[in-house]
């Protein structure tokens, strides 16, 4: 009704004797807040029309005169200012959406989804690895729930395919509006295919027209040597087929990796802790030191303390996907016997009575000692 609608000026917050140049500006900027893919707001919608159809009107000089003389009734029907060309125009008609785009420059984007043929959906896959396996890889066989294209229609969702008559097989079409900013071009999916190019005789019953069946399938993996727990890797078109025959999307394993009884894994490096008794830590020793790379000898000088750190570059993992090798750290840990025999505690007894404490650690210890 011409009555309850706004003023055009008002509507663009502009003043009635505003430019050109003034009244693009306001427009710009008001569809940019109340665009529907910006703003989700209740009435954002109807305000980007409204907002819409005072710009077509003032920003058209000749509609602009015939605005300023007669008001809303210029474009009513019969309407005292009624015009050819501008009567019965409705905006329900032409997607104002897309002429906005084209005269923003696309700012509001995501358009083009209306092509069928999009990318199936990701999966993510945890997989569980022991640590030899992450260490020296291995390769896995898991099972995956995906889409997989229907063998019964060949993921076409049909049979007796012919091309659709109405874009011959393009999938899309291209439309005209005549507007009051111009002629503008849309391309959009078909109607009557949905986008497809092609439509059937016959629906196909095992996938119900989907094209696609969920199934259980087993994959294998071949993990690299060195993954490391929480680590992700992609297998690149394994996961579901997409609409229409889409390409597929991909399978991202995620992999959680077990502990280990002696190693210690800090990113390449591996640790392990050498235990030592106390004569092989007072007196010195050749020791076996295992690490990932296999079994080292190593000479542990006599006294050596608990604590102490021994390093054997290029020890550690060997890093497939980086192709760098870590190094292995070996931990003395002297164990103190807790059951000894008799031969054992004579000696110990007999030792305790020869001079152990000539360390400063001793000295400065006992200085504090009150009598
Ligand atoms: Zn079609
Ligand atoms: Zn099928």
């Amino acid at each position: 009704m011409a009555e309850s609608k706004r003023d055009y000026y008002e509507v663009l917050g502009v003043s009635k004797n505003a430019t050109d140049e003034e009244i693009k500006r306001a427009f710009r900027k008001l569809a940019k807040q109340y665009h529907p893919d910006v703003n989700k707001e209740e009435g954002a919608a109807d305000k980007f029309k409204e907002i819409g159809e005072a710009y077509s009107v003032l920003s058209d000089a000749n509609k602009r005169r015939q605005y300023d003389q007669f008001g809303h009734s210029a474009f009513e029907q019969g309407g005292a200012g009624g015009f050819g060309g501008f009567e019965g125009f409705n905006f329900e008609d032409f997607d104002l959406g897309s002429i906005f785009e084209q005269m923003m420059g696309g700012s509001f984007g995501r358009r083009g989804s209306t092509n069928r043929r999009s990318k199936g959906a990701d999966k993510v896959v945890n997989m569980k690895l022991s640590f030899e396996e992450s260490i020296y890889g291995c390769e896995k066989e898991f099972k995956v729930n995906i889409d997989e294209a229907c063998d019964a229609c060949s993921g076409s969702g049909g049979h007796g395919e012919t091309t659709c008559s109405t874009c011959s097989g393009r999938g899309r079409v291209i439309s005209e509006q005549r507007t009051m900013f111009g002629i503008f071009q849309s391309e959009s999916a078909c109607p009557n295919c949905d986008g497809r190019g092609v439509t059937f005789k016959e629906r196909c019953s095992k996938c119900n027209g989907k094209g696609y069946n969920n199934k259980d399938k087993t994959l294998k993996l071949r993990v690299p040597r060195g993954v490391e727990d929480g680590d992700t890797m992609r297998m690149s078109g394994k996961g579901s087929v997409g609409p229409n025959n889409g390409p597929r999307g991909d399978v991202y394993i995620q992999f959680k990796v077990g502990t280990h009884e002696i190693y210690q894994r800090d990113g390449r490096d591996v640790y392990v802790k050498i235990p030592l008794t106390i004569s092989e830590a007072v007196l010195g020793c050749k020791k076996e030191v295992p690490t990932v790379q296999g079994t080292i000898i190593t000479e542990i000088p006599s006294g050596t303390q608990n604590g102490d750190k021994f390093k054997f570059r290029g020890k550690g993992i060997d890093d497939e996907k980086t192709g760098r090798k870590g190094d292995a750290y070996g931990i003395v840990s002297v164990i103190i016997p807790t059951k000894l025999d008799h031969t054992q505690k004579k000696l110990f007894k007999e030792l305790s009575e020869t001079k152990l404490d000539k360390s400063s650690e001793f000295t400065k210890y006992n200085k504090y000692i009150e009598d």
